[in-house]
């Protein structure tokens, strides 16, 4: 299937939808799930147009991979969360819902399962919170790998 640049996703980074954003760099975009698994649920998407892990360059996975580690890092540190699934997945058959390459973070807490996925919208003075103490976090990271 060839990318389509009507995506949601593309249509964030092309400011023609709006997203809460964690981080902005020259070749990630973080946000805010708009409808959470959990508190805390982050995506991760390079600027470089791929549906999938299979279309994107080598260079931008692994830049991809590092700042999904960075910004789950800074989940960590902000939900305090007692595990962290950090996925990603390719094809319709695998769940994939928007066909722009993204990771996940979801932090996991103690005793909660997760919502359903892509189901419930939070609201948006919640992702509004959450996307700030994650930018807080990021802000007053000691390291940049
Ligand atoms: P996938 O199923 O492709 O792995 O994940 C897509 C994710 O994007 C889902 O978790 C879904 O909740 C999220 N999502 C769908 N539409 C939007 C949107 O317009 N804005 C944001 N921030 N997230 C979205």
């Amino acid at each position: 299937m060839a990318y389509d640049p009507n995506n949601i996703f593309a249509k964030i980074l092309r400011g023609e939808a709006d997203a809460h954003v964690v981080l902005d760099e020259e070749h990630c975009l973080g946000f805010m799930d708009l409808m959470p698994q959990s508190s805390g649920h982050t995506l991760i998407i390079p600027r470089e147009p791929a549906e999938s892990i299979f279309d994107l360059s080598a260079e931008t996975l692994a830049v991809l991979v590092a700042t999904t580690r960075r910004v789950a890092r800074a989940v960590k540190a902000a939900f305090e969360p007692a595990g962290m699934m950090i996925l990603q997945l390719n094809g319709a058959d695998a769940g994939q819902t928007v066909f722009h390459i993204h990771f996940h973070v979801i932090p996991r807490y103690p005793g909660e399962g997760l919502t359903l996925h892509a189901r419930s919208v939070a609201a948006p003075a919640q992702l509004r919170e959450h996307a700030a103490r994650i930018r807080a976090e990021l802000d007053s990271a000691q390291t940049t790998d």
